[in-house]
Protein backbone atom coordinates (compact mmCIF):
# COMPACT_ATOMS: atom_id res chain seq x y z
CA UNK A 1 0.00 0.00 0.00
CA UNK A 2 1.50 3.56 -0.61
CA UNK A 3 0.01 5.00 2.48
CA UNK A 4 2.19 1.87 3.92
CA UNK A 5 5.70 2.89 2.17
CA UNK A 6 4.74 6.62 3.04
CA UNK A 7 4.50 5.73 6.44
CA UNK A 8 7.64 3.97 6.74
CA UNK A 9 9.42 6.79 5.28
CA UNK A 10 8.37 9.76 7.22
CA UNK A 11 9.36 6.74 10.18
CA UNK A 12 13.25 6.22 9.13
CA UNK A 13 13.63 9.78 8.45
CA UNK A 14 12.37 10.72 12.00
CA UNK A 15 14.66 8.08 13.52
CA UNK A 16 17.40 9.52 11.38
CA UNK A 17 16.75 12.85 12.68
CA UNK A 18 19.39 12.60 15.87
CA UNK A 19 22.12 12.34 13.29
CA UNK A 20 20.81 14.31 10.84
CA UNK A 21 19.80 17.41 13.10
CA UNK A 22 23.19 18.22 14.93
CA UNK A 23 25.29 18.09 11.88
CA UNK A 24 22.64 20.56 9.82
CA UNK A 25 23.10 22.89 13.11
CA UNK A 26 27.11 22.26 13.05
CA UNK A 27 27.42 22.80 8.84
CA UNK A 28 25.24 26.18 9.78
CA UNK A 29 27.55 27.21 12.72
CA UNK A 30 30.65 26.33 10.98
CA UNK A 31 29.46 28.90 7.83
CA UNK A 32 28.66 31.90 9.76
CA UNK A 33 30.45 35.10 9.09
CA UNK A 34 32.07 37.23 12.08
CA UNK A 35 29.67 39.66 12.55
CA UNK A 36 30.51 43.50 11.75
CA UNK A 37 33.36 42.53 10.21
CA UNK A 38 32.61 41.90 5.89
CA UNK A 39 31.73 44.05 3.55
CA UNK A 40 28.67 45.91 3.82
CA UNK A 41 25.05 44.69 2.26
CA UNK A 42 25.49 46.14 -1.13
CA UNK A 43 29.10 47.31 -1.39
CA UNK A 44 30.34 47.83 -4.49
CA UNK A 45 33.57 46.09 -5.41
CA UNK A 46 36.72 48.74 -4.92
CA UNK A 47 37.82 49.38 -8.33
CA UNK A 48 41.29 48.96 -7.39
CA UNK A 49 41.93 45.17 -7.72
CA UNK A 50 45.08 44.17 -6.08
CA UNK A 51 47.53 45.41 -3.50
CA UNK A 52 50.12 47.27 -5.30
CA UNK A 53 52.95 49.28 -4.02
CA UNK A 54 52.57 50.76 -0.49
CA UNK A 55 50.10 48.63 0.13
CA UNK A 56 51.41 45.22 -0.36
CA UNK A 57 54.53 46.32 0.70
CA UNK A 58 52.48 47.26 4.27
CA UNK A 59 50.84 43.50 3.84
CA UNK A 60 54.40 41.64 3.76
CA UNK A 61 55.83 43.86 6.15
CA UNK A 62 53.21 43.00 9.48
CA UNK A 63 53.63 39.81 8.70
CA UNK A 64 57.52 39.68 8.56
CA UNK A 65 57.29 38.51 4.92
CA UNK A 66 56.11 34.75 6.11
CA UNK A 67 52.87 33.12 5.06
CA UNK A 68 50.19 34.13 7.59
CA UNK A 69 48.11 30.98 7.32
CA UNK A 70 47.62 28.01 9.33
CA UNK A 71 49.76 25.20 9.36
CA UNK A 72 46.90 23.09 9.91
CA UNK A 73 43.07 24.02 9.20
CA UNK A 74 43.13 26.62 12.34
CA UNK A 75 46.45 25.95 14.26
CA UNK A 76 50.38 26.89 14.20
CA UNK A 77 51.25 29.12 11.35
CA UNK A 78 52.71 27.88 8.13
CA UNK A 79 56.24 28.19 7.99
CA UNK A 80 56.53 29.16 3.92
CA UNK A 81 57.89 32.84 2.85
CA UNK A 82 55.08 34.68 1.79
CA UNK A 83 54.94 35.21 -1.72
CA UNK A 84 50.94 36.72 -2.64
CA UNK A 85 48.67 39.39 -0.95
CA UNK A 86 45.49 38.40 -0.58
CA UNK A 87 42.30 39.68 0.17
CA UNK A 88 40.84 37.72 3.10
CA UNK A 89 37.26 38.55 1.77
CA UNK A 90 37.66 38.17 -1.78
CA UNK A 91 37.72 41.01 -3.76
CA UNK A 92 34.93 39.65 -5.91
CA UNK A 93 32.64 39.78 -2.99
CA UNK A 94 33.18 43.04 -2.10
CA UNK A 95 36.14 42.54 -0.20
CA UNK A 96 38.06 45.95 -0.83
CA UNK A 97 42.02 46.39 -1.69
CA UNK A 98 42.79 47.85 2.22
CA UNK A 99 45.30 47.03 4.99
CA UNK A 100 42.36 45.59 7.27
CA UNK A 101 40.99 43.14 4.79
CA UNK A 102 44.92 42.20 3.25
CA UNK A 103 47.33 38.85 4.38
CA UNK A 104 50.36 37.82 3.28
CA UNK A 105 50.09 34.55 1.81
CA UNK A 106 52.57 32.05 0.50
CA UNK A 107 51.26 30.34 -3.15
CA UNK A 108 50.24 27.21 -1.54
CA UNK A 109 47.87 28.99 0.96
CA UNK A 110 46.59 31.22 -1.52
CA UNK A 111 45.68 28.63 -4.18
CA UNK A 112 43.75 26.49 -1.64
CA UNK A 113 41.71 29.39 -0.23
CA UNK A 114 37.98 29.42 -1.32
CA UNK A 115 36.74 32.64 -2.79
CA UNK A 116 33.63 32.58 -0.65
CA UNK A 117 33.09 35.21 2.45
CA UNK A 118 35.76 33.72 5.08
CA UNK A 119 33.62 31.67 8.29
CA UNK A 120 33.85 33.08 12.04
CA UNK A 121 36.49 30.68 12.82
CA UNK A 122 38.93 31.67 9.92
CA UNK A 123 39.18 34.82 11.21
CA UNK A 124 39.38 34.18 14.75
CA UNK A 125 42.60 31.97 13.96
CA UNK A 126 44.19 34.36 11.47
CA UNK A 127 43.84 37.15 14.66
CA UNK A 128 44.71 34.59 17.18
CA UNK A 129 48.07 33.94 14.92
CA UNK A 130 48.58 37.31 14.85
CA UNK A 131 48.87 38.26 17.96
CA UNK A 132 52.34 36.50 17.87
CA UNK A 133 53.93 38.55 15.14
CA UNK A 134 52.39 41.44 14.67
CA UNK A 135 53.88 44.96 16.40
CA UNK A 136 51.79 45.65 19.27
CA UNK A 137 50.66 48.95 18.03
CA UNK A 138 48.91 47.48 15.12
CA UNK A 139 45.37 46.38 14.39
CA UNK A 140 45.06 42.45 13.97
CA UNK A 141 41.52 42.78 12.99
CA UNK A 142 40.14 41.86 10.07
CA UNK A 143 37.48 44.37 8.59
CA UNK A 144 36.36 44.13 4.99
CA UNK A 145 35.46 48.35 5.18
CA UNK A 146 36.91 51.01 3.94
CA UNK A 147 37.74 54.28 5.77
CA UNK A 148 36.75 57.64 4.92
CA UNK A 149 40.82 58.22 3.85
CA UNK A 150 40.54 55.17 2.01
CA UNK A 151 37.32 56.09 0.04
CA UNK A 152 38.79 59.65 -0.62
CA UNK A 153 41.84 58.01 -2.60
CA UNK A 154 39.71 56.17 -5.14
CA UNK A 155 37.33 59.16 -5.43
CA UNK A 156 40.93 61.47 -6.71
CA UNK A 157 42.23 58.64 -9.19
CA UNK A 158 38.58 58.18 -10.95
CA UNK A 159 38.47 61.79 -11.47
CA UNK A 160 41.83 61.96 -13.52
CA UNK A 161 41.05 62.16 -17.39
CA UNK A 162 42.10 59.51 -19.49
CA UNK A 163 45.25 59.72 -21.32
ZN1 LIG B 1 51.36 29.18 3.64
Amino acid sequence: MPSDLADELIRQTLALAPIVVPIAVLMLVLAMPMPGRGPRPLQRRDPWRGFKYAPRRAVFARAQGRCEGARFIVWGRCPSPATEADHVYPWSRSGPTVLSNGQALCRSHNRSKSNLRPPWWYLRGLERRRAAYFPADVDRRVVARMSAEERAARQVRSRRPAA
